[in-house]
């Protein structure tokens, strides 16, 4: 019925999962690569962080790639917009949560590089995505000593959902691992924070936002809670 008019949408969880949270989600736009991107400052402005949500892949063009596949090509006019909102949110200092395609979107934006495919790319690897299983699929992650993720959660191991195909092959400079999986898959990355001055990036390669109450799973309201301070610490400088 959209007669094949591109859609640009949010997946009802993330608001469900932010809304119970504490906060009050907004999407924002225009994605339309014609739109002078300068407008992402403004758009941002009433806003206290920025959340990059998941979805298609990110296209493996921006890290000098050509993709090895059509269903690997990704999409490029979202990858500009996240681009921009991203730049947008950290020349402003708002702090910026990248969830699975979020995370991967922060690797590529600052310099990284991303595997087009774990299962093909990654010998060994473990089974990061399942369409049968899709987020009931989990699997172990470590929190690298002193991360903020092991300071937060204080432990070195947990479980978490996995529905990814694409991960983190070349970091991008100035980027803290702060999770991995056994297959050494990179989990979760951060822009290292020293005061309320720096820039404050977290990148996850699960999903918070889809999992429903499983006490194996790692839970999801101290990450937005690390989030929340750091909106806090921002407001308490201004
Ligand atoms: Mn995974």
């Amino acid at each position: 019925m959209y007669g094949g008019r591109p859609l640009a949408f949010v997946e009802q969880s993330m608001l469900d999962w932010l809304v119970r949270g504490g906060a009050i989600p907004s999407m924002l736009g225009p994605v339309d690569p014609s739109i002078d991107r300068s407008i992402y400052a403004e758009l941002l402005q009433p806003f206290d962080a920025l959340i990059l949500q998941g979805g298609v892949d990110v296209s493996p063009t921006w890290y000098g790639e050509t993709p090895r596949s059509p269903e690997w090509a990704g999409d490029r006019a979202r990858d500009e917009y996240e681009f921009a909102l991203f730049r947008a949110a950290v020349a402003a200092n708002k702090p910026v949560l990248g969830i699975c395609r979020g995370h991967q979107l922060i690797n590529v934006a600052l310099g990284g590089s991303l595997f087009q495919d774990i299962t093909t790319d990654h010998p060994n690897a473990l089974q990061h995505r399942n369409a049968a299983l899709y987020q009931r699929n989990q699997h172990d992650v470590s929190f690298v000593p002193g991360g903020m993720l092991h300071r937060i959660y204080e432990t070195h191991h947990a479980v978490i959902n996995s529905v990814h195909h694409q991960g983190i092959k070349q970091l991008a400079p100035g980027l803290e691992v702060l999770a991995r999986a056994p297959d050494d898959v990179i989990e979760s990355v951060m822009l290292p924070v020293e005061s309320s001055q720096d820039p404050w990036v977290l990148g996850v390669q699960w999903h918070p936002e889809f999992q429903t109450p499983d006490d194996r799973l790692l839970p999801t309201q101290p990450l937005l809670d690390a989030l929340f301070d750091a909106i806090k610490r921002r407001s308490a400088t201004d």
